[in-house]
């Protein structure tokens, strides 16, 4: 992900915004949500509280805290601000029992889920836990800044299709942008991986590790609470930006996303999911069968496009998103070019560069048939 666009990548959900609909087959066991400064118990030593986040779409996250006999595992941390650090002392005050935060946990990079973890360690010297892939991502990006948009963004944007009005944007938004999103990310972290069994509170939690949406998204599964948190990987009623960017060009997340549900299969029906955007629920599976049938169908939607005529991913972009997305081209570019580089992969569409060097996509049938 491009350092300009990984800035964006708060606001990631609510590009995509395509709200997965027949809602009534999931349920959300709680009524009401904790307001600013409030707490609401899951489970027994489980607390839910919610930070705003300053970007139209998503509005809030979710984060947890884990009591344990010495303090509090903290499981995401909020964007970087000091509206949210006025919260994060009031929530310190009144709802940790007087322990502190032992050990913060971080299910990826983006700024409202690592923001204040650099502040919330120095504040308690608790130690940051990620995976190997999120810190060194979130630290590579913190640490990059230089003034201009490099020429090779620029170039990436420009295969894509984009005029040089958009061109023009991408250069005025500047670069460096998620390092002011984050507080300074430490430089040293406790690694967590896929099959890890971390004790949080006197319950085992397994480490389920996705991708797509970010390098390595942690979730974290206790079957004695059956409970999933399970960050941006499984949201309720959005369906989580996957995006290519210029860092990895060739980059195929929506594959790598659309196979990571394979590990939650053996999970129970009627787990309770603590996602990172909107409300706690039962219904994970109904959940990824509506996500791979609405990524399914916007892929269909693609292939049917492309057998008509040859597309631009700034072509497609009509066909995936209805929203108003003028703002976010960065974002909806390359949601559009991960499921193009998926359907590459499944050999049903192909990719040429026209003479202007701008990269288009046809349908695999109509390819062959002019090649004969
Ligand atoms: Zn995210």
């Amino acid at each position: 992900m491009s350092d300009a666009s990984a800035s964006e990548s708060k606001a990631v959900p609510g590009i995509d915004g395509t709200a997965v609909s027949d809602q009534g087959s999931l349920t959300y066991p709680f009524d009401g949500r904790p307001g600013d400064g409030e707490v609401m118990e899951m489970r027994p030593g489980v607390l839910w509280l919610r930070m705003p986040v300053p970007i139209p779409g998503l509005d809030y996250i979710n984060l947890w805290l884990i009591e344990e006999d010495d303090g509090w595992m903290l499981i995401d941390t909020g964007f970087k601000s000091s509206k949210l650090q006025k919260i994060w002392d009031e929530v310190v005050e009144h709802h940790l029992k007087g322990k502190p935060i032992t050990r913060i946990l971080c299910t990826h990079f983006h700024p409202d889920h690592l923001g204040l973890a650099g502040w919330l360690q120095q504040k308690f010297d608790a130690p940051l836990w990620m995976t190997l892939g999120e810190w060194t991502f979130g630290r590579m990006l913190a640490l990059e800044e230089q003034p201009d948009v490099p020429q090779e963004v620029i170039a990436f944007y420009e295969r894509l299709g984009f005029s040089e009005e958009q061109i023009a944007a991408i250069k005025a938004r500047g670069y460096g942008n998620f390092s002011k999103a984050v507080t300074p990310i430490p430089r040293h972290f406790h690694r967590i991986s896929e099959g890890d069994v971390i004790r949080i509170g006197g319950h085992d939690w397994r480490i389920i590790v996705g991708c797509g949406h970010s390098p390595e998204h942690a979730c974290l599964f206790s079957a004695e609470l059956n409970l999933l948190i399970s960050g941006d990987q499984v949201l309720p009623r959005i369906s989580p930006h996957i995006g290519v960017y210029p860092g990895e060009p060739e980059a195929r997340p929506l594959t790598q996303y659309l196979d990571s549900f394979a590990k939650f299969a053996d999970l129970p029906g009627d787990v309770l999911v603590l996602p990172a955007h909107g409300d706690p629920f039962v219904g994970l599976h109904v959940r990824i069968g509506m996500l791979q049938r609405h990524h399914e169908t916007r892929l269909d939607a693609l292939v049917a496009a492309l057998r008509q005529r040859p597309h631009t991913v700034i072509e497609t972009l009509p066909l995936l998103f209805r929203r108003d997305i003028k703002d976010h081209m960065t974002l909806a570019a390359g949601e559009a070019l991960a499921h193009l580089h998926h359907l590459m992969h499944q050999g049903r569409i192909v990719r040429r560069r026209s003479p202007a060097g701008v990269f288009e996509f046809s349908h695999s049938d109509t390819e062959a048939q002019a090649a004969q």
